[in-house]
């Protein structure tokens, strides 16, 4: 099997979010866990997408990671490789997006890689290589203010020259609208003068079907999952990869057992508990219980078995904010948030162990844990439950085939836990 698109996302639910882009766009997506191993068997795909934790960590290791995962990629054919990076383009003066390009840019012996975090479907657009968050330019959207990596200039030209040793220039939308014979005259040009990186603009969907076309002249290219979508669009128009979507089988069935586990303390979380209460067993953890010692997973694990045999059940740790936050000065909030994290995937291994093969989880830190105690390497991305939530099938898993959904706090409609049920047979 030989990959149409090999992607590195520089971290895990950005990750998601293309795969899951990718998914709807046609392609057969696989998405791991970190870089496999050489050995990991994969199913017939069109894609993978390897997410990294590396948009925060030293500019050199995530160098050395990324060019790992690229490694891996073009071992398995991927003639285009896309760098995934956040669509409000995170990082700092140091990098990691710039150092992370010009490595793998120079692995790819291209003379110039087009750079968009652009994502209009998101409110991400690029105009004159200024980056807009909504009707705001960067610097004036809530990312002025992040914790890690603030975004004080809107101007992508200027910061990624910074964080890059090659020059860097721009494509801007006119050219663009003249199409792609435009756009390439345009780089080749920028390419001529010793410009190593071009921004391109982008507003409309149309303009990332058009990026998606040139980029594909390229090996290498560096954007959200905006490009992404460009990329597969362009691969399927081509005939390159045909469109997978009615008939993927992501989804085929895989029986067995199923199980809910929820961690998230969100808003909706707590609604579709609630709404989940009227349609299986529900289990309330303690969590000062929990935070004390391993007992309450393993009266939580005994509950289940009791259960599992007679159809779905929830465990939940679940509770409202003003609880949350008096279990917090109790036990100190990393230590109560990791406490449950823990028991949370102790008991999602319980019930594997117990044969459980269809397993639903809410809760983005709470899914983290439990993927990473199950040991799963990566996920073949299936039909969407909801917006951005897709049902996941294992790859590589030791456990055997098995049918996850992996939901962050606020995703999901009131009846998320049987609308995922639905979906997982
Ligand atoms: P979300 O996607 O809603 O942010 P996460 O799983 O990422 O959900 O984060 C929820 C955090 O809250 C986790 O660290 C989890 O262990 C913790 N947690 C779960 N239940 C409780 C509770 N009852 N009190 C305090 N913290 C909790």
């Amino acid at each position: 099997m030989k990959l149409s698109l090999g992607c590195i996302a520089d971290d895990y639910t950005g990750a998601s979010d293309l795969a899951n882009t990718l998914t709807r766009c046609g392609l057969r997506t696989v998405q791991t866990i970190g870089v496999p191993s050489d050995d990991l068997a994969l199913p017939e795909v069109d894609a993978v997408v390897v997410s990294l934790k590396s948009r925060s960590i030293e500019a050199g290791l995530a160098v050395t990671r990324s060019r790992s995962a690229e490694k891996w990629l073009r071992g398995r054919g991927a003639d285009h490789v896309l760098f995934k990076i956040c669509s409000t383009f995170d990082s700092t003066e140091a990098g990691n997006i710039g150092p992370v390009m010009d490595a793998l840019c120079a692995d790819s012996g291209d003379a110039i890689v087009l750079v968009t975090p652009a994502f209009p479907e998101t409110g991400r657009t690029v105009y004159q290589g200024n980056l807009f968050v909504g009707a705001v330019p960067l610097n004036e959207s809530p990312l002025k203010d992040h914790p890690l990596n603030p975004m004080h200039d809107s101007n992508l030209v200027r910061v990624l020259a910074r964080q890059s040793q090659t020059k860097v220039g721009l494509v801007d939308l006119a050219t663009l609208a003249r199409g792609e014979a435009s756009v390439r005259a345009r780089l080749a040009d920028l390419a001529g003068k010793g410009i190593g990186a071009a921004v391109i603009d982008a507003v409309f969907d149309r303009d990332l079907e058009t990026i998606g076309n040139v980029a594909l002249d390229h090996r290498l290219s560096v954007g959200a999952s905006g490009i992404g979508l460009g990329l597969a669009r362009a691969l399927v128009a081509s005939g390159k990869v045909r469109s997978n979507v009615a008939e993927a089988n992501a989804d085929a069935p895989v029986g067995g057992p199923a199980a809910c586990l929820a961690g998230s303390c969100s808003q909706a979380t707590l609604l579709q508990i609630a709404n989940a209460e009227k349609a299986m067993p529900v289990l309330h953890l303690d969590p000062d219980r929990v935070v004390a010692g391993p007992d309450e997973a393993r009266r939580a694990l005994a509950w289940a078995k009791e259960r599992i045999g007679d159809g779905p059940l929830l465990i939940a740790s679940s509770s409202t904010p003003d609880q949350v936050a008096a279990l917090q000065s109790r036990h100190g909030r990393d230590a109560a948030g990791h406490a449950i994290e823990q028991a949370m995937a102790d008991i999602a291994n319980g019930l594997v162990q117990s044969g459980v093969r269809r397993l639903v989880v809410a809760g983005g830190e709470t899914s983290g844990a439990v993927v990473d105690r199950l040991g799963i390497p990566g996920f073949l991305v299936g039909a969407e439950i909801a917006a951005g939530v897709p049902v996941l099938r294992a790859v590589g898993a030791k456990n055997g085939e098995m049918l996850l959904a992996l939901k962050s706090g606020n995703f999901g409609g009131a009846e998320f836990f049987s609308d995922a049920l639905k979906l997982m047979r």
